[in-house]
């Protein structure tokens, strides 16, 4: 099943619960524009590659287009456009005045030279500048792009229409950046799953976690969660898992992968393949890594009785059903994740205002809307009785509906 399909699924079925009608549940459904550019880069080799590359902007209903670029051999129209849906839904969740998009590049940036990296990125901005800006659409970092990639599409964007450090967030602090943006995802998946914890009389220290990759989101989860006593038994990334039933050193592990650039090898835990992590004995099950991974007979195997989805849609449908019949509480990636969007968010303030704000601010600013956005959907869980993941589509499909129906529709 593909991203959009799974986007569409939860937007269908919770629209349908609220008695939207059939108008709004199809301006909700339909994304506003889907661009698709071909990149042509001549190789060091010099041989000519051509890439294709994405951008769809969801909505902007409640502010500019906001979203990731992606450089990875799966994205696709239909991949991007569902993740794209997704950042409309986690905009309005954590209540920040974005809309949603998404983009990314079908390539192996593994394959590909920093050098070759950094033209193909100038050459998407290329095709697509036109369609963001800072008041637009802003990009920011998600799989296997960084910082350095944002600094190109600045630099690129600039060059055409002057200084315009808000184009884009997750830059490098030095230039334009904000304060905790790197590690503002996982810090935030750290928070929620503090909040829900503590709503179940529980802690971070109590608990044990498995964590599926060790990118960006999973590694500063994984910082946080060891630092506040939680023991990870469990970690992996695309080379494969690692598992020790007495806890992995987090700042080891880090070390490790700085030097040799994957987990696999680390010797202080056995080595296990994905689906073993994903199945492996713990309370807490965090996949931080691709989407659709969690099918029905992986879920059926679950040990963990909660879930928290650092990674956009890692669970498919009927694995979420399967899932919510059998008591595990899914924290849902429109709030699990969204600490990198609202991260994003103060940078692009920042960047506005040209003033810099104290990392503590940041990260105080963070937790107040994190907690305030987890509070809502916690008590409208509960009073509605519906999972989490159906109270928070709630919140942020009434928000966006009642956007589009403001600004008027004829
Ligand atoms: P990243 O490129 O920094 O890291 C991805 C990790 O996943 C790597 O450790 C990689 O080895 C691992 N991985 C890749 N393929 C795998 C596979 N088949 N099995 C197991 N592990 C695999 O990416 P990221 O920024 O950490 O993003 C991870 C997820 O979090 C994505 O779903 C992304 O959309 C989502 N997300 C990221 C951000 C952000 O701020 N970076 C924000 C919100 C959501």
């Amino acid at each position: 099943m593909k991203a959009n399909e799974i986007a569409n699924y939860f937007v269908e079925k919770t629209a349908d619960m609220m008695e939207l009608s059939g108008n709004v549940k199809k301006l909700l459904l339909t994304p506003k524009r889907q661009l698709k550019v071909q990149i042509v880069l001549e190789r060091e080799d010099g041989n000519l590659a051509i890439f294709t590359g994405y951008r769809v902007q969801h909505s902007d209903a409640r502010g500019p287009f906001k979203g990731g670029l992606r450089y990875h051999f799966a994205v696709d129209m239909e991949e991007v456009e569902g993740l794209a849906s997704l950042m409309t839904w986690k905009t309005a969740l954590v209540d920040i005045p974005f809309g949603g998009a998404k983009g990314g590049i079908n390539c192996d940036p593994k394959s590909l030279s920093q050098r070759e990296l950094e033209i193909l990125t100038r050459k998407f901005v290329e095709q697509i500048h036109e369609f963001i800006g800072p008041m637009k659409d802003i990009p920011a970092p998600d799989v296997n792009t960084n910082a350095s990639v944002m600094a190109w599409i600045m630099d690129e964007y600039s060059k055409i229409y002057g200084f315009n450090p808000a184009v884009v967030t997750g830059k490098p602090v030095d230039l334009f950046g904000s304060q905790g943006r790197e590690e503002a995802t996982g810090r935030g998946v750290y928070f929620v799953t503090a909040f829900l914890l503590h709503s179940m009389g529980r802690s971070i220290k109590d608990c044990s976690y498995a964590i599926q990759g060790f990118g960006n989101v999973g590694s500063w989860a994984a910082t946080f969660i060891h630092q506040h006593g939680g023991k990870i038994v469990a970690v992996s990334d695309v080379s494969g898992g690692l598992y020790n039933k007495n806890g992995i050193d987090i700042d080891s592990l880090k070390d490790y992968v700085r030097k040799k650039g994957e987990v696999k090898g680390f010797p202080e835990a056995d080595y296990i393949t994905n689906e073993e992590l994903l199945t492996a004995d713990c309370d807490v099950l965090i996949p931080a890594a691709l989407n659709g991974v969690i099918d029905t007979h992986i879920a059926k195997e679950i040990k963990a009785k909660i879930i928290v989805e650092g990674a956009n849609a890692p669970i498919l449908p009927e694995a979420d059903q399967y899932l919510e019949k059998n008591g595990v509480i899914v924290v849902p990636d429109i709030i699990a994740n969204s600490g990198g969007v609202i991260v994003s968010y103060f940078e692009w303030t920042q960047n506005i205002q040209q003033f810099r704000w104290q990392y503590e601010k940041v990260i105080d600013e963070l937790y107040q809307k994190m907690k305030s956005a987890y509070d809502s959907v916690y008590n409208l869980a509960k009073s509605k009785k519906v999972s989490l993941r159906t109270a928070s589509y709630i919140i942020a499909l009434g928000k966006v509906a009642k956007a589009i129906i403001q600004r008027g529709v004829y």
